[in-house]
């Protein structure tokens, strides 16, 4: 390989601005562009038609340059390129000679206007999608493209990579960077190369990198992309062309795999990727990378002054160093998920201990209250997004458990932890941005009201606290909590929560408790037909407060607890305005329904249009990763700032921080929210069909992905089903399904992540278990 600038043309702009003229009758104002090896100009005539006069290397071969044109023309009208004009002589070549003799290849090319992929800051979701689309739709362009100088022995070639790198390694100084280059080669070697030669072969681009892709954001769809130069053209593995293209998409980026998937995601809807090409893309991803900064160890060996060749090798070290810390085999199956594909299904884990060793050793070892799901228990091993997988390997679509609120293991959570984890974790008596940032961004969520955060390590550990606040606030005790509510797992919480202390093991609530009944519209006293419903459940609440020295008040937004229910949307309002006169304050526990999931609002409790003085939060905070956080006014955080230190160990955690944070990035960046209204919405409206069949369902309930089916054996009566209910449980189960259920009501709520087509299939496979259940009892 020469020096990149060995042959580079020497051309003033004037020269070049006499040679469109009169090779080409083009006449503007000039301007050079960045090339690596041929001289390009860029012309912009007085109708504002733009030009690129390409003046080739001396070292360029001609039939190159025709294959590179025959491309152009054989893409026109197929995706976005430039096209090659002809010259006066109506020539697609014209030679021209330099001040030296020398001969030079002139080429007249129509300009892609836009913006390069690389100076974009921060390309949106769709783009990466869009960009993946793209490709596919280049990669399908040329499926059936051939040309004899397309099969060229070429160091850019990827499956060359082993012997370039090879060859290259002296020119690395830097152990650490000798030991990464090694370790690629090394995967490269074991998991590519002997499953090469079943993949498919076709022209590709082979450098759809930042600088060779241009976006114009005005065009609609796929003309919004386009891509020029053509110089490393070569018949070669298909997939290489995208490989190169993410590779390059998501240079210097933070959460490489995720961005990484989104392209991948975009790519597979035009040209489904099989199991074996998914299998081997990250390392073809990360080889490229290796590749490039090699060959930049040698060329700056070469030429130590050339900027040119260090513009991309820094962010490409800093990618692979990224890189490097993320398994090979997680990445394959965070790509095939964004195929649809399950990520286990060729995997190799073998079981270490039987279900039944686990029951056993569960039943010496854990305390015996812990309850276990299903008839047959389940042994999950790994979960990714809306789904689950068992040591069988066997798929369920989780449409139970609300924790995992962006998915399961979700690759942008994954990568936070990680490398927090890997940097610092420590707790909040030193000063750390991540909990203040984290705390800003969580009250920008929330009315202006709420300003002060602390931050625990699980929603009990919330309530707990909210009900000091509420108690150090007012000098108060006695709290008022709704029959059949939970709050949680701790000695207080057990005190004030109705379902835990009226049933089996309760010992009934202290007297500083009061409970106020349900506002269930379905079964109370008031139904949905009455219009003032609301009111006169409110009623009864000033009733039980009358005479009492009320702290606070505690509610879920919408109930989790006996099953999904809503409130009259007057009620709370009522409620508050008796709670505030009587001198206590009102905690809104969002453990369960927070985040976005009820689709219209952010929080639950802005379905009424009222707001709370303390809320609580959990569960979905941090998909997964305990954190409990509660989030008050200034004037109640003033009266607990008592003099008593509030302290706790591991809340507020450098990694629970960027794990929260990383939550609500998700939700915003994915339109979670947005989805759970929408999917949540269709399968509300499915339901209500499917209720209009089946007598069994008696109430269909909720808000976007927290919803409940409440199950009655009879239309008058309303008697609970609560047998069925299990057995529909189980029955959703065993087609592959998981939903939960309070007694006779089945308790719908997924991950936000579901789609469509998940909700499509669930709603399916329900109808299918009642019309096999109804045959089961007539
Ligand atoms: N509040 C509500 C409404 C809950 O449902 C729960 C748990 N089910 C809690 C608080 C307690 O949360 P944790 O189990 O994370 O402590």
């Amino acid at each position: 390989m020469s020096k990149i600038n060995e042959h580079r043309p020497k051309f003033s702009e004037n020269r070049a601005l006499q040679i469109a003229k009169e090779y080409f009758a083009v006449i503007g104002d000039i301007k050079p562009l960045p090339s690596e090896r041929d001289l390009n100009y860029l012309l912009k005539a007085p109708n504002k038609e733009s030009f690129v006069l390409k003046i080739a290397a001396s070292s360029e071969n001609k039939e190159n340059l025709l294959f590179q044109n025959s491309v152009m023309n054989y893409l026109k009208n197929k995706i976005n390129c430039p096209e090659v004009l002809l010259s006066k002589e109506k020539e697609p070549i014209t030679v021209i000679k330099d001040k030296n003799g020398i001969e030079h290849f002139i080429r007249l090319l129509t300009y892609i206007p836009g913006q390069m992929w690389g100076d974009i800051k921060t390309p949106s979701i769709d783009l990466y999608y869009d960009l993946g689309r793209f490709i596919a739709k280049l990669t399908h362009s040329l499926e059936e493209f051939f040309h004899p100088s397309a099969k060229r022995d070429f160091h850019w070639d990827l499956k060359n990579s082993p012997s370039v790198i090879g060859k290259f390694l002296e020119y690395q100084q830097d152990k650490n960077k000798i030991t990464i280059i090694n370790y690629f080669l090394n995967q490269y070697n074991t998991q590519v190369v002997p499953n090469l030669s079943k993949l498919k072969k076709s022209v590709i681009h082979n450098d759809a990198n930042d600088y060779n892709l241009v976006v114009n954001q005005s065009q609609l769809g796929l003309d919004k992309i386009g891509i020029i130069d053509f110089g490393d053209l070569v018949y070669s593995y298909t997939i290489f062309e995208l490989a190169i293209a993410i590779a390059y998409a998501i240079l210097g980026k933070e959460d490489l795999l995720y961005l990484a998937s989104i392209i991948v995601k975009g790519y597979n809807t035009v040209i489904p990727l099989r199991e074996d090409e998914l299998d081997i893309l990250f390392i073809l991803i990360c080889m490229r990378l290796t590749l490039s900064v090699a060959i930049s160890g040698y060329q700056k060996n070469l030429e130590p002054n050339n900027k040119y060749l260090t513009i991309s090798e820094q962010l490409a070290w800093e990618t692979l160093f990224n890189f490097r810390k993320i398994n090979p085999n997680y990445a394959s199956y965070v790509f095939k998920h964004a195929c649809g594909i399950s990520p286990i299904k060729n995997e190799t884990t073998p079981s270490k201990l039987t279900k039944l060793e686990i029951l056993k050793k569960r039943e010496k070892l854990i305390g015996k209250n812990l309850s276990i799901s299903y008839k047959e228990p389940l042994k999950i091993v790994k979960g990714f997004m809306q789904y689950l997988y068992d040591e069988e390997g066997k798929t369920y679509l989780d449409m139970r458990n609300n924790v995992p609120h962006v998915g399961h293991s979700h690759p942008k959570i994954v990568w936070a932890l990680q490398k927090q984890a890997a940097i610092l974790n420590t707790n909040t008596r030193y000063l750390q941005e991540e909990l203040v940032n984290y705390a800003e961004r969580l009250c920008s969520t929330l009315p202006d009201k709420f300003q002060v955060c602390y931050f625990v390590n699980s929603g009990s550990e919330a309530n707990e606290l909210a009900l000091r606040l509420a108690r150090t606030h007012t000098n108060r005790k006695d709290i008022v909590a709704m029959e059949g509510a939970y709050h949680g797992n701790t000695g207080e919480l057990i005190n004030i929560s109705h379902y835990k202390f009226s049933g089996k093991g309760g010992k009934g609530a202290p007297q500083y408790v009061h409970t106020i009944k349900i506002p269930d519209i379905y079964r109370g006293a008031y139904q949905v037909s009455d219009p003032e419903a609301g009111k006169k459940y409110a009623e009864d609440v000033k009733n039980v407060i009358r005479g009492k020295q009320v702290a606070a008040f505690i509610f879920e937004s919408i109930m989790g607890s006996t099953g999904q229910i809503i409130y009259p949307k007057d009620y709370l309002h009522r409620v508050f305005k008796s709670i505030h006169e009587n001198g206590g304050v009102c905690i809104a526990d969002e453990v369960q329904v927070g985040f976005g999931r009820v689709g219209k609002h952010f929080w639950a409790f802005e379905l009424y249009n009222i707001i709370p003085d303390i809320i609580t939060l959990g569960k979905p905070i941090g998909n997964g990763h305990p954190i409990g956080a509660v989030v008050t006014t200034r004037e109640l955080a003033e009266s607990f700032n008592n003099g008593m230190e509030f302290f706790s160990t591991t809340g507020g955690n450098t990694v629970s921080c960027v794990v929260g944070m990383a939550v609500l990035d998700i939700i915003e960046a994915e339109k979670l929210q947005e989805n759970a209204l929408k999917v949540g919405n269709y399968i509300i409206e499915e339901l209500e069909q499917i209720k209009e069949k089946y007598s069994i369902i008696g109430d269909v309930r909720g808000s976007g992905l927290f919803l409940g089916v409440d199950l009655i054996k009879d239309v008058k009566t309303l008697e609970p089903a609560e047998k069925e209910a299990e057995k529909i449980v189980e029955k959703m189960k065993n087609h592959g399904i998981l939903i939960g259920n309070d007694k006779n009501v089945l308790k719908i709520k997924p991950p936000i992540c579901i789609t469509l087509g998940n909700a499509k299939f669930f709603v399916k496979k329900f109808e299918d278990v009642l019309v096999k259940i109804s045959s089961e009892w007539s």
